[in-house]
């Protein structure tokens, strides 16, 4: 037995009237609560007389285990070894980086970079503008994972030049019909992504799980919710939980990509039916694949979000990746397999064309599988409350609202619909389940500096700079960090055994150096960090 005393608790749980903190102690025993309140009690009088281990928590903040709702695993432990180039804002300073880094690195057989931010490079993205830089392949991702920047020698190795544009990406290509450089959408996410996997060897793969994992434990996390899964990246998980424990649950959506061919969606959507049968969250609750993840649009800063209007500077609207009729038979064929939907939807016509295809399922479908949309960046008014009457998950990464990542928005769709953005505010006040992730790779993994968007509307990245991104969407300091720990729990079923504080519940938690204020969230630090009523981080060790 365990006592953890001098807590001020956040429970998280659902029964708790209260918003604010309880002081006192959590007892549990072979991974399992038994006891949260006042540390003089007859519970833990008794665990005390029976012997428990005492930690004094010395005031911290005790909350649930963070469960990050969205995530992409395995290139975010291939990230922490790229070169980042997010405070580059010209292409001379990227020039810069790569040719310093290209030199400190002669034994790496590929230039990869990540963290682009597209907006630093004026006109576009060019092979020719990297090629003399070195001769190895150099792969610059963007900011947003939708798309890559490669030199003629990365373009080479993926073989483009022989192919056509793939369904929902594109090969960038110049007036004589080379690829030029940029792959955009799927041509990147499809290709190579995939690619850049395929050549790591099992080692480096499980080095990658290993980096994510315990980068994860470090920051709060006891669980992760992967929204892109394969075959390839799923057999890297597996075999790294055969020879570690691994501190933290982890969930998957199975990734179906759009094809124009109703035989390969087919073929995508009965593997994840049966990794689902195979991995249920029921059977193997810290180790599932729960639905499946469909992309309907791209990003806005890529101006591959579909909106109901054009771009400022084009005179066409950007439409959804699927076509609406097939976007909605998936979900249905899905939903009646069982599995859970997970759409990403950015722009506000294909989060209208989502909600559609849920809204056609029998009700109450959305509330009973748990359906969910990632992203919801511009969301309109009356799908906030759409969101809210059908019981879908709003699954938003409030990283990605920090006015240091909005600055390219008021150029390509102007002020005014800028104040659309990111309305958590709205979905919350609509009733909508609401769970936070940090899309990790595209975004800081840090709980604490999501929580701080989520609360203040400010940036984290250049914490002195006084502009936010609408701040009367901003939400409390409480909804936030439910919306990070019981809210993810939620969404994959877990709720009922982890993300809040309570008998019965997993002793998955943290101890946390904080103030209780949204402004005191940047100076946050995990002291520990315990999974299944073991400790499985401690900054002091
Ligand atoms: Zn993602």
């Amino acid at each position: 037995m365990t006592i953890v005393k001098n807590a001020r608790i956040f429970t998280c749980s659902p029964k708790s009237k209260s918003d604010g903190l309880l002081s006192g102690s959590i007892v549990f025993e072979h991974g399992s609560i038994k006891y949260v309140g006042p540390d003089e009690s007859d519970d833990v009088a008794r665990a005390t007389a029976a012997g428990a281990v005492e930690v004094d928590a010395e005031n911290g903040v005790v909350t649930p285990g963070f469960i990050d709702s969205h995530v992409h695993i395995l290139h975010f432990g291939l990230s922490l070894s790229k070169l980042d180039l997010f405070k580059c804002t010209s292409l001379e300073e990227i020039r810069a980086q790569i040719k310093a880094w290209a030199v400190s690195h002669p034994e790496e057989r590929r230039i990869l970079c990540k963290a682009w931010m597209q907006s630093s490079v004026a006109t576009e993205a060019l092979a020719r503008d990297l090629d003399d830089l070195d001769p190895r392949p150099i792969y610059i991702e963007a900011i947003d994972l939708h798309s890559a920047w490669c030199n003629t020698a990365a373009l080479d190795e993926l073989g483009v030049a022989s192919l056509p544009d793939p369904d929902g990406g594109r090969i960038h290509r110049d007036a004589n019909g080379r690829p030029s450089g940029l792959l955009s959408e799927s041509a990147f996410l499809g290709l190579a992504m995939p690619f850049l996997f395929s050549v790591l060897s099992p080692a480096e793969r499980q080095a990658c799980v290993h980096r994510a994992v315990t980068a994860f434990s470090e920051a709060g996390y006891t669980g992760i919710i992967d929204m892109a899964m394969d075959d390839d990246q799923w057999a890297a998980l597996h075999a790294y939980r055969q020879t570690h424990p691994v501190p933290l649950h982890i969930t998957a959506y199975w990734l179906v990509p759009y094809s124009t061919s109703d035989d390969v969606i087919q073929t995508h959507l009965t593997k994840a039916i049966a990794m689902n049968r195979k991995f249920h969250p029921s059977t193997s609750p810290s180790f599932c694949v729960t639905g499946i993840k469909l992309i309907a649009d791209g990003v806005v800063d890529g101006c591959t979000a579909a909106l109901s209007q054009p771009y400022g500077a084009k005179p066409d609207p950007v439409e959804p990746i699927w076509p609406a009729a097939t976007l909605a038979k998936v979900v249905a064929q899905a939903d009646a397999a069982g599995l859970q939907c997970a759409v990403h939807a950015i722009g506000d016509k294909a989060i209208s064309q989502a909600i559609d295809a849920f809204a056609r399922l029998e009700q109450p479908q959305p509330l009973r599988r748990r359906h969910r949309i990632e992203h919801l960046e511009l969301c309109s008014a009356e799908d906030s409350q759409r969101l809210g009457e059908l019981g879908i998950i709003a699954s938003v990464q409030p990283v990605h609202s920090d006015p240091a990542m909005f600055r390219a928005w008021p150029g390509l769709i102007g002020s005014h619909r800028c104040q659309r953005a990111f309305a958590y505010r709205e979905f919350l006040d609509a009733g909508a389940p609401v769970a936070f992730g940090t899309d990790v790779p595209t975004a800081a993994h840090h709980p604490f500096l999501n929580l701080y968007n989520a609360t203040t509307r400010r940036s984290a990245i250049e914490p002195e700079s006084p502009d936010t991104t609408n701040p009367h969407f901003a939400i409390p300091l409480a909804s936030a960090i439910k919306a990070a720990t019981v809210g993810a729990a939620y969404t994959r079923y877990a709720d009922s055994w982890t993300g809040s504080l309570a008998p019965g519940m997993s002793a998955d938690f943290n101890i946390v150096d904080l103030d209780w204020d949204p402004a005191g969230l940047l100076q946050a630090k995990v002291r520990q960090t315990w999974y299944q009523g073991k400790r499985v981080f401690s900054a002091s060790l």
